[in-house]
C-alpha cells in the first residue's frame, strides 16, 4: 500500500494580521506561531476596543464609502480562506465596483500619518489576493480607512509588485514555522521596548 506523505505546511493557515506581526519582528512570529505564546492582555484590550469602535462605525456609517467610490454593493465581515496559499482571514468589507472589479476595505483603529503604512498595505493586499482567488474577479485597488479620532480613507493600488511582495512575506512566515528555528532580532531596537516578548527574548 502506498503511503502518502503529508506536507505539514499544507495544513497551516496564517492570517494577514500574523504577517503584520512578522513585519514588526520575525522573532515575534517564532514566539507566536511556533511556540504558541499568546500576546498579553493589554494589547488584546486595545484590539477589542478598536473592534467595538469599528463595529459602531460600521453600524453608523453604512453609506460611509458609498458616496466616494463608484460601487454597486458591498459585503461586510467576510471570511476568506485560500488553502493553496496558506492564508485565511476576515475582511471588513468587499466592495462590488461599477467596473466589475472587487475591492477590499480594511478599517484601522489607529492614527495615521500623511500616508498609509506599508504593513497595512500588505495586509490589504493579502485580502485582495484572497478575494481574487475566491470570487474569480479582478482586484486592482483597495481602501484603508483609519477611524481613530477622525476618519481618513486611502485608496491603495494593489498592483503585481505589491501582490508579489505580500506573498513573499507569507512565505517568510511559513518558513519560520516549518524550520522552528528562532530567527534574528529586528534591527529596530525601539520595537523591543514595548514588546510582549521582551522578557523571554535573549
Ligand atoms: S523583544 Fe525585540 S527582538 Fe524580541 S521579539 Fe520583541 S521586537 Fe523582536
Amino acid at each position: 500500500m502506498e503511503i502518502k506523505q503529508i506536507d505539514p505546511l499544507s495544513q497551516v493557515m496564517i492570517t494577514p494580521s500574523e504577517v503584520i506581526e512578522y513585519l514588526f519582528c520575525p522573532r515575534f512570529t517564532y514566539f507566536l506561531n511556533v511556540l504558541k505564546i499568546k500576546q498579553y492582555e493589554e494589547k488584546r484590550y486595545k484590539v477589542q476596543k478598536g473592534r467595538r469602535v469599528h463595529e459602531d462605525r460600521l453600524r453608523n456609517n453604512k453609506q460611509y464609502l458609498r458616496k466616494k467610490i463608484p460601487m454597486i454593493s458591498k459585503e461586510q465581515n467576510v471570511y476568506l480562506a485560500v488553502p493553496e496559499l496558506n492564508v485565511r482571514g476576515i475582511v471588513d468589507e468587499i466592495l462590488w465596483l461599477k467596473n466589475g472589479n472587487l475591492a477590499p476595505v480594511d478599517y484601522k483603529y489607529s492614527l495615521y500619518k500623511k500616508f498609509a503604512f506599508v504593513t497595512h498595505k500588505i495586509q490589504l493586499c493579502l485580502y485582495g489576493i484572497m478575494i481574487e482567488k475566491t470570487y474569480g474577479k479582478k482586484v486592482e485597488r483597495g481602501y484603508i480607512a483609519y477611524i481613530r479620532d477622525s476618519s481618513k480613507t486611502f485608496e491603495i493600488e494593489l498592483d503585481a509588485s505589491l501582490k508579489q511582495k505580500a506573498l513573499l512575506m507569507v512565505n517568510n512566515v511559513l518558513e519560520i514555522i516549518s524550520k522552528e528555528k528562532m530567527p534574528k532580532k529586528t534591527s529596530e531596537k525601539a520595537r523591543c521596548v514595548d514588546c510582549t516578548y521582551k522578557n523571554m527574548c535573549v
